[in-house]
C-alpha cells in the first residue's frame, strides 16, 4: 500500500515537474542532449584551498549566523546612499544549507515592500524556473548583489555594489553552496571579476575566483536575469536559460527528467 502510495507521489512530482518544465519553456520538452553540455570541469581547487566557514557548520548553525548578521548588521547598515531610500533590507532568503544559491543584482520595489528577494515579476518566473528543476525557492538560497534598492530600479553603482560586498561573500561562506547561479550582468561580471558580458558568459561554467577563503573555484553559472527574460520573452531566451539549469542540476546531483 504505502510503496504502491509513494509511487504514485513520485510520479506526480515528475509530470508536475515536466509540466513546470513546459510551462517555463512554452513548448514540449525535449531533454538537452548530454553531448551538445560543454564540458564541466570542476576545479579541484575548491576542496584544495581552505575550506569556506559553512563547511564545518550544521544547518542550524548556518541558519544562525545568517540571522545574526541579517539582524545585528544589515538591518542597520548605512554603509552606502542605497539606506537613504530604503523601506527594508532585502537580506535574502532560503535554506541555509542548500547547494544552489542564486543571486539578482537588487530588490525592485516589491521587495522594498515585503524585505524578499524576488517575490515580484522577475521573482514569480524565477519561481518557474525552479519548478522546472523540481525545486522550491525554499530549497535554494536567493540574494541579491545589494541588500537595499536603487532608486528607480536603476542599476547599483560599483561602489554600492562595492560597499554591499563583503556581506555577499560572507553569506556564501557560511552556506558554502556547490554551486552558484549568477543572473544578469552585475552579480556574474562582478563575481567573476570580468567585463565579458552575460551573452556571452552565460551557459558555459565558470570557476568562481578567491573572494574569500573557501570559495575559490566553487562552480558559477552565468544566466539571464528573469527581468531580461520578461522583456525578450522568446522561445529561444527561455530554452536557453532552460539548458543553463539543467547542466546547474547536473552539477548539483540533481536527475533531468526524461521526455518520455
Ligand atoms: N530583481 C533582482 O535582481 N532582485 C530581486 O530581488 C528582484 C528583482
Ligand atoms: Fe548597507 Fe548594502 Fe544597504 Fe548599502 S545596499 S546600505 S551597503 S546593506
Amino acid at each position: 500500500m504505502s510503496n504502491a502510495a509513494s509511487d504514485y507521489d513520485q510520479l506526480t512530482a515528475a509530470a508536475r515537474q515536466l509540466l513546470a518544465i513546459e510551462t517555463l519553456l512554452g513548448s514540449p520538452f525535449t531533454p538537452a542532449r548530454p553531448d551538445c553540455l560543454p564540458q564541466i570541469e570542476l576545479q579541484p581547487s575548491a576542496a584544495a584551498g581552505q575550506p569556506p566557514a559553512g563547511a564545518t557548520m550544521t544547518p542550524e548553525q548556518k541558519a544562525e549566523a545568517l540571522a545574526e548578521m541579517d539582524n545585528g548588521e544589515v538591518k542597520g547598515c548605512t554603509k552606502c546612499v542605497l539606506c537613504k531610500g530604503r523601506t527594508n533590507t532585502v537580506f535574502g532568503e532560503g535554506d541555509p544549507d542548500t547547494d544552489i544559491v542564486f543571486i539578482g543584482e537588487g530588490p525592485g520595489a516589491d521587495e522594498d515592500a515585503s524585505g524578499r528577494p524576488f517575490v515580484g515579476r522577475a521573482g514569480e518566473l524565477l519561481a518557474k524556473m525552479l519548478a522546472a528543476m523540481g525545486l522550491s525557492r525554499e530549497q535554494v538560497f536567493i540574494l541579491n548583489m545589494v541588500k537595499c534598492r536603487p532608486p528607480g530600479n536603476r542599476t547599483p553603482t560599483p561602489d554600492e555594489v562595492a560597499s554591499c560586498w563583503d556581506y555577499l561573500v560572507r553569506q556564501l561562506q557560511i552556506i558554502a553552496p556547490k554551486v552558484i547561479v549568477t543572473m544578469g550582468n552585475p552579480s556574474t561580471q562582478t563575481l567573476l571579476n570580468t567585463k565579458v558580458g552575460i551573452t556571452r558568459l552565460r551557459g558555459t561554467f565558470q570557476d568562481l575566483p578567491d573572494i574569500g577563503d573557501g570559495l575559490a573555484g566553487t562552480p558559477v553559472m552565468p544566466t539571464f536575469h528573469p527581468a531580461y527574460v520578461l522583456r525578450q520573452y522568446t522561445p529561444e531566451n527561455r530554452g536557453k536559460v532552460w539548458s543553463d539549469l539543467q547542466q546547474v542540476m547536473a552539477t548539483a546531483g540533481l536527475t533531468v527528467p526524461d521526455a518520455k
